[in-house]
């Protein structure tokens, strides 16, 4: 099934308001790539000022809350992102899996809560490097996968990522059969749970992607964009991903 690539810019936490030039240059790109799909997934303090000049492109958050609104001091819902001008958000991202012990099924429950919000979601998967090492790979993407997408996962609104967490900013990338396996594994799984309408949804590869290699990554069977980390923050680095997208 043909399905149009999707690039997707995650800043972390980088990003003040005189980066906005930048996002400026970077939906330039993107509309000039009109065959493919662009994002930007950006701090939350950026998100309202980002949406006024992303023009087309979607600007997205990087996390939401789990519920729409309630007691929750210093964090932020989906209903408030989508009000801010967020099209879409990552959830399950690896950092946040590590650094907020966040897990598969809380990463399910903010994909619903994002949904229900009326957002685009990116669910992010990815073995650690001692799960790489130890060969089991595959089986922790697809317990992530079956604990964390939601039944009524659809590709109008759904994708995913899978990221091996040891590419995440190191550099390093798996060989690219390896990538390959892990995303048919990963759609293999996708069907399993919801039948052909797996085969619509996109899956992104994430994982030290630049410009030097988005070429060969873009190219793989079932590699259907990516979702850029460090080579996003600057629109030197990242239009030629999305170049090499189109
Ligand atoms: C990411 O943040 O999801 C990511 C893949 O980062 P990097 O491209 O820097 O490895």
């Amino acid at each position: 099934m043909a399905r149009r690539k999707f690039v997707v810019g995650n800043w972390k936490m980088h990003g003040l308001h005189d980066q906005l030039p930048e996002i400026g240059a970077i939906a330039k790109a993107a509309a000039d790539a009109p065959g493919i799909d662009t994002a930007l997934c950006v701090p939350f303090t950026l998100i309202e000022r980002a949406a006024t000049v992303a023009g087309h492109m979607p600007i997205g958050a990087q996390d939401v809350h789990a519920a729409q609104k309630g007691a929750h001091t210093g964090c932020i819902s989906a209903a408030m992102v989508r009000e801010a001008g967020a099209r879409l958000t990552l959830v399950g991202h690896s950092e946040r899996r590590a650094d907020q012990h966040e897990t598969s099924h809380d990463a399910w429950a903010k994909a619903v809560a994002a949904h229900e919000a009326g957002l685009d979601v990116i669910l992010c998967v990815g073995e650690t490097e001692a799960e790489h090492d130890a060969g089991r790979a595959e089986r922790v993407v697809q317990a992530q996968i079956e604990k964390s997408v939601p039944d009524l996962a659809q590709a109008g609104w759904f994708t995913l990522a899978y990221e091996p967490r040891w590419a995440i900013g190191t550099g390093r990338t798996p060989q690219p059969e390896d990538i390959a396996a892990m995303h048919a594994i990963a759609r293999a799984k996708l069907r399993r749970m919801i039948g052909e309408q797996a085969d619509a949804i996109r899956i992104l590869y994430g994982g030290s992607v630049t410009g030097a290699n988005a070429g060969d990554i873009l190219s793989m069977d079932d590699v259907d964009g990516a979702l850029v980390g460090g080579a996003s923050l600057t629109a030197d680095k990242f239009v030629p991903i999305i170049e090499a997208a189109s």
